[in-house]
């Protein structure tokens, strides 16, 4: 079944620019041409509207239950049933937003996500593609583990909330062959503490660099690559000279590690909104002092150094750790990028090519481009004068099926 598209303008995201007067064909779920209209006489017309790609979020948690200040209370309070069923939910608002595709950097219950990824794949549930992270790569009472509960109660947790606690290189290889085993596309590691973690300090490095390379080196034998969580500079530098593809959160990166960065071509994902999120309504839900001012400390110096990396040229891939924002929000980061130095061009660029050329998917998504998914989303007006407008998309389409359909929308 073909299907062909003319709106006002179409968003080039290899150019990183806005074409006009192009006709976009879509055959059995893929593109297979943009071309010029005259070509292809009965193509629907989007009056007023562009064509992007679909979005790509690349730090997403979409099957666990959001943190409503609970805590870890929260993460033992429910089965794993519930984790993946929440994530249907969770799923289901991401697409609906416009985000086709999602890296999902970890469940707190070792492969919700997969288990989420397997039925969205197989149609049984409606949501984006995933690429799994399956487990957190931690060390015992790091940022990944389950911290803060008394001695007894520790011991008896289920294998499956500790799946990634390792500590020496030769745990690290061993723990990335199991997680890819059970269906992770990727390895995820904690490198420094993290800021939600009770008892764990962001700014300081939890994994050697020794560990950190056992990790690289295991998950690139397997075809695959690792992304890390680091806040700290020295755990950031750790990571990035071990050969991590990302690093997540970036919050207090100095000159040496911004120049690794952009000699290694290590991208930053950097989940600006959050911080502001958790500002804001973090102690209406009841969030720790402890979480507040970790929040605070970081929050500035991240802006700030996510200002300087774009100067200096490190490549940005859009993640937002839905998860701790109410997912389906996503797209309101855009704005805080383009406040931050990104171009809006940019900014949507780094949540359509240069995501995807993270994940390593850029012949399937995060292009409109001959042979990838026909992933798009409709946007009333012009995108590059406002960037704002990617919050309301009129039109969402995965695999050539509208899933928002923008004519009756
Ligand atoms: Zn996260």
């Amino acid at each position: 079944m073909t299907i062909a598209l003319l709106p006002d303008r179409v968003f080039d995201s290899i150019a990183g620019e806005m074409v006009s007067d192009q006709v976009i064909i879509i055959d059995n779920g893929h593109v297979s041409a943009v071309k010029t209209p005259s070509q292809a006489p009965d193509a629907v017309r989007l009056e007023g509207k562009t064509v992007l790609p679909g979005l790509i979020d690349v730090h997403t948690h979409l099957a666990t239950a959001p943190d409503n200040g609970q805590g870890y209370a929260r993460l033992v309070q429910r089965s794993g049933a519930q984790d993946a069923l929440i994530g249907v939910k969770h799923a289901g608002e991401t697409l609906r937003a416009g985000f086709t595709t999602v890296r999902d950097i970890g469940p707190w219950r070792a492969f919700a996500d997969v288990a989420l990824r397997d039925a969205i794949d197989a149609g049984w549930v409606e949501g984006p593609r995933m690429s799994c992270a399956g487990a957190f790569v931690t060390c015992p009472g790091g940022g990944g583990d389950i911290t803060g509960l008394a001695v007894d109660v520790d011991d008896v947790l289920p294998k499956e909330l500790r799946f990634g606690v390792a500590s020496g290189a030769d745990q690290m290889r061993s723990t990335v062959r199991q997680i890819l085993r059970y269906g992770a596309d990727f390895i995820k590691v904690l490198a420094t503490g993290a800021v939600l973690t009770s008892g764990t300090k962001p700014g300081a490095p939890e994994m050697t660099e020794d560990e950190l390379r056992a990790l690289v080196e295991t998950a690139e034998e397997s075809g695959t690559y690792v992304a890390a969580h680091a806040h700290g500079t020295d755990g950031i530098k750790r990571a990035v000279r071990a050969g991590v593809r990302s690093i997540e959160h970036g919050s207090l990166l100095d000159d040496e590690a911004i120049d690794l960065m952009a000699e290694r071509g290590t991208h930053l994902v950097a989940d600006l909104y959050d911080s502001i999120y958790i500002e804001e309504v973090g102690p209406k839900l009841g969030y720790s002092d402890e979480v507040m001012t970790k929040t605070e400390m970081t929050a500035e110096a991240q802006r700030q150094g996510f200002r300087k990396a774009v100067e200096r040229g490190v490549r940005v891939a859009f993640g937002t750790d839905a998860g701790v924002i109410p997912h389906g929000i996503n797209a309101r980061q855009f704005s805080l990028y383009v406040e931050n130095g990104l171009t809006p061009a940019q900014a949507i660029q780094s949540a359509t090519r240069w995501a995807a050329e993270l994940m390593g998917w850029e012949d399937s998504v995060g292009a409109l481009a001959p042979g990838a998914h026909a992933d798009l989303i409709v946007i009333d007006g012009d995108p590059l004068t406002e960037v704002g407008l990617l919050e309301r998309p009129s039109g969402v389409m995965k695999g050539g099926s509208w899933v928002v359909d923008p004519l009756t929308h």
